[in-house]
């Protein structure tokens, strides 16, 4: 008996270095890659630098006459007012008079642009998408008028000015300079501009139904997204880049409970509003089940190998530690939970409008960001079936499933790892998954090679601005985004 329990512990023992062993092997081996240097020389330097010959003065203006414009989407339609997208497009007439010679401007829907400048080829386009709608501003809160473009102290003040007039700037400031010079794209290229992303109107889709009638199948595909940031990654201080590869699906759920009502002093045990308070409760306490998605491994694997020691431990090893990173992520919530999981944020609320009334419905409404597998309507099942209770009935209100994921092995992503590594150097370049929307979502219909990546740096507070107040763009972070454009169009 003795010898049988040495004996066990002995294997243990031994089972136990052998996994330690594997473990730190593997945590010593993850080191980066070395796909696309960095470090230019000096040739490629001077070649930057005599390419690049901008007219700060004229983008800054072009820019802040941009954010003149108040061009703010709603979902109530009729508060929109259209004069002054009309003006934002007269103003891109004025200001860029080579695009509006040389390339085909289609207005497709609402508020939809689509330049066509024809390549030497046809067969592998390129789109560069963005948006001039912005959100509304409550400008009481704001230290400067949301719409005057004001310039002081080398910032650009105005709604839009991240998100994401700066990208759009940045493409046509960019292709009006190489248009001047005799630019022709090697491929044909398009400028895929909506006035309606803020509120998923019908603009952006109207435009990827037209180029699939046209039969355009897009080789590449760029939208605003990620940027370049840092310390988003545990134990990684460097820039990172980070380009959405996927999007996360988004809807809208509600919950209702019916009862009789009545007075509040003849209570039954549980009122609508308990029942939908329990619902509430249960669904929190039951969240999703973990999937490690495509973009999100590739961004472990991508991170993780320029992390600290202790996190390489956990990300070289994710076949014994995602249970574990699993639980920190349940706990802590917030954004890795976000990256391994379909969330559900209960937003609304509803029950009897009176105190002494019992609440004759009462409702809850959810948001909830799909990933993976999980689709609209088996999320509408998860509901139903963590609830567990008849009487509760749930609906959905509106929404869109996750998005296919883009190619990264392929010549587009070296692309544009290229084009950024040469704008901003040393950073790294990673996949993400973004857990927004956006209108990119409708190119996935069309094409493998769509990616989210506003192309500028971005402190925590300059990514607080968007949709916030006081927003706000550095001229540096500006022109930054036209000689980004500038690398990136020479390339397609
Ligand atoms: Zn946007």
């Amino acid at each position: 008996m003795f010898d049988f329990i040495i004996g066990f512990l002995i294997t243990i023992s031994l089972l136990l270095m052998i996994f330690i062993c594997i473990v730190i092997v593997r945590a010593v081996l993850f080191v980066p890659g070395n796909k696309v240097s960095s470090k230019m020389n000096h040739k490629e330097q001077c070649d930057v630098h005599s390419m690049i010959l901008l007219n700060k003065e004229k983008i800054i203006d072009d820019m802040s006459a941009m954010l003149k414009c108040k061009t703010v989407s709603y979902r109530d339609e009729s508060l929109m007012d259209m004069k002054e997208f009309t003006k934002f497009q007269t103003l891109l007439q004025e200001r860029f008079p080579e695009i509006h010679k040389k390339a085909k401007l289609v207005k497709i829907g609402k508020t939809g642009l689509l330049y066509h400048i024809k390549g030497k080829k046809s067969d592998a386009p390129t789109v560069c998408m963005t948006h001039y709608d912005v959100v509304p501003a409550d400008e009481t809160q704001w230290e400067k008028p949301a719409f005057e473009g004001i310039t002081e102290k080398d910032e650009i003040w105005g709604r839009g000015a991240i998100d994401t007039k700066s990208t759009l700037c940045g493409v046509t400031e960019a292709l009006e300079i190489m248009l001047k010079n005799g630019y022709v794209p090697s491929n044909d290229l398009y400028l895929s501009f909506s006035g309606e992303e803020e509120i998923d109107g019908s603009s952006c889709p109207e435009i990827v139904e037209y180029l699939e009638k046209a039969g355009v199948k897009p080789a590449f595909v760029l939208d605003e997204g990620g940027a370049i940031v840092d310390h988003v990654f545990p134990g990684v201080s460097k820039e990172c880049a980070i380009i959405g590869t996927g999007e996360k699906g988004s809807v809208n759920y509600e919950l209702e409970v019916m009862s009789g009502g009545g007075h509040s002093s003849i209570p039954p045990k549980h009122t609508a509003a308990g029942e939908i308070s329990r619902a509430v409760c249960r669904i929190e306490n039951k969240p999703f089940k973990r999937q490690l998605t495509k973009p999100v491994l590739e961004m472990f694997d991508t991170l993780g190998r320029h992390s600290t020691f202790a996190y390489k431990i956990i990300f070289a090893n994710l076949w014994c530690f995602a249970p574990l990173l699993d639980i920190l992520a349940r706990k802590s919530g917030g954004e890795l939970n976000s990256m391994l999981r379909t969330t559900a944020a209960v937003t609304k609320l509803e029950g009897s409008n009176a105190y002494n009334v019992l609440p004759p419905k009462a409702s809850c409404g959810i948001n909830v960001r799909l990933m993976g597998k999980d689709t609209v309507d088996s999320a509408l099942s998860h509901f139903n079936k963590v609830v567990k209770n008849s009487k509760i009935k749930a609906k959905v209100i509106s929404g869109t499933n996750p998005s296919i994921y883009s190619e990264t092995n392929c010549k587009q992503w070296e692309m544009l790892e290229e084009v950024i590594k040469k704008t901003w150097q040393d950073v790294i370049v990673t996949p993400y998954m973004m857990p927004a929307r956006s209108d990119s979502g409708h190119y996935c219909k069309i094409s493998n090679y769509v990616y989210r990546f506003s192309a500028m740096k971005l402190s925590p507070k300059e990514r607080a601005m968007t949709h916030g107040h006081n927003e706000r763009i550095s001229t540096d972070n500006l022109l930054k985004v036209v000689e980004f454009y500038i690398r990136l169009l020479e390339r397609v």
